[in-house]
């Protein structure tokens, strides 16, 4: 590949971009210190996450799990409690085994080679570089969706920049670009700023430290550049869910019941629901009988107010129905607790949605 930038203009952009971050970024708690535990928990929350959702997690994890030891200690119900609400929960369960592998094979700290970091569950190119260099200071480039934008607009480079090929170029700009002698600094400057500057819809060129350099201000492209990507085309779904509630106020909750895909609710504690099409108070009937094995009196679903929830490209209708119930069934993988002590348990998103809406309504039995 061609240098994209000559040596000593290298040199001054790395500079400037460099003294820019060190007086503006943003206090975030991860940058406190440059301890490789803190700085993983910090990358692995913030994937597909924003900022401003993650920082009160981070510092409720961290008290509670301080250090790899007590993380790999705690139990993963503990550690998916802690999460519940910050979704994609496979994180949590990566982030709790890798913090047992890391205790069992490498004396209990962050690994210091690419190799030994890629091995842990969860952890990928990304996430290992970003935590070496910025905790290690080892020479590795950072390249995520943020990153990419600004290095396709400082070189105009434009198409999908997902696409093999050019994620290929990205990548190779963006390790011709580190800075060697402040590797994690400069990875964070280029993430800063994606984040604050030049960000996907009207960058602020005007305040850019790197504008004097960019292909794609200079050639009036920043608007265009990356360019938007195709969405898949949005599925709606239903799902009915069985709110039991007995006459001491508790309710029942279930482990992966089968009746719908186990992404909804994170395969966690979860209230009886299945996926409905034309009826769906007959339908969750019908699974609530087959699946809890209820005699045969006949039950009251009572419709509760219908909460919207969106997972990536799908866009789901939850339908909680409360059903009064004398005594709460048994199932296997099956628990009962008061309706408002939910929290107690790790639950999903869309749980806690239909939590919400049962407690609001709730009356005297
Ligand atoms: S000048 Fe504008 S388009 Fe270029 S890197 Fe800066 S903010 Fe982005």
């Amino acid at each position: 590949m061609k240098a994209p930038f000559p040596p000593r203009e290298l040199a001054k952009v790395q500079c400037s971009l460099l003294t820019w971050y060190r007086h503006h970024r943003r206090a975030l708690p991860w940058r406190a210190s440059k301890d490789a535990y803190r700085v993983w928990i910090a990358e692995i929350m913030l994937q597909q996450t924003r900022i401003a959702a993650v920082l009160p997690y981070y510092e409720r994890f961290l008290e509670k799990f301080p250090d790899v030891a007590s993380l790999a200690r705690g139990s993963q119900p503990e550690v998916l409690r802690l999460w519940s609400g910050l979704g994609y929960y496979s994180r949590a369960r990566n982030l709790h085994a890798a913090a047992r592998e890391i205790i069992d094979r490498s004396g209990g700290k962050f690994p210091r080679t690419l190799e030994a970091a890629l091995a842990l569950p969860g952890v990928g190119r990304y996430t290992a570089a970003a935590v070496l260099s910025i905790a290690y200071d080892i020479p590795l480039a950072v390249l995520d969706g943020n990153v990419a934008r600004v290095l396709a607009r400082v070189f105009a480079i434009r198409g999908d920049l997902r696409a093999p090929r050019l994620w290929r170029q990205l990548s190779d700009i963006a390790n011709h670009l580190l800075a060697h002698s402040a590797p994690g600094d400069w990875n964070q400057t280029l993430m800063e700023l994606g984040e604050t500057i030049c960000t996907p819809q009207n960058p602020g060129c005007a305040e850019c430290p790197v504008a004097r350099h960019c292909h794609a201000r200079a050639r009036n492209l920043a608007g265009k550049i990356p360019a938007p990507r195709r969405k898949p085309a949005s599925v709606h779904t239903r799902i009915a869910a069985a709110v039991l509630r007995d006459t001491r106020g508790r309710t029942l909750l279930v482990r992966d019941p089968g009746a719908h895909d186990g992404v909804l609710f994170s395969r966690m504690w979860q209230f009886p629901a299945i996926e409905v099409s034309r009826q769906p108070r007959a339908e969750l009937e019908n699974h609530l009988r087959a699946t809890l094995c209820l005699d045969g009196a006949p039950l009251s679903l009572e419709a509760l107010p219908a909460a919207r929830h969106g997972v990536t490209f799908r866009n789901v209708t939850l339908l909680p129905f409360l059903v009064r119930i004398p005594r709460l069934p048994k199932p296997p993988r099956s628990r009962s607790l008061p309706l408002d002590s939910l929290h107690r348990v790790p639950i999903s998103s869309a749980t806690r949605k239909i939590a919400a809406a049962a407690v609001a309504s709730q009356t005297p039995h």
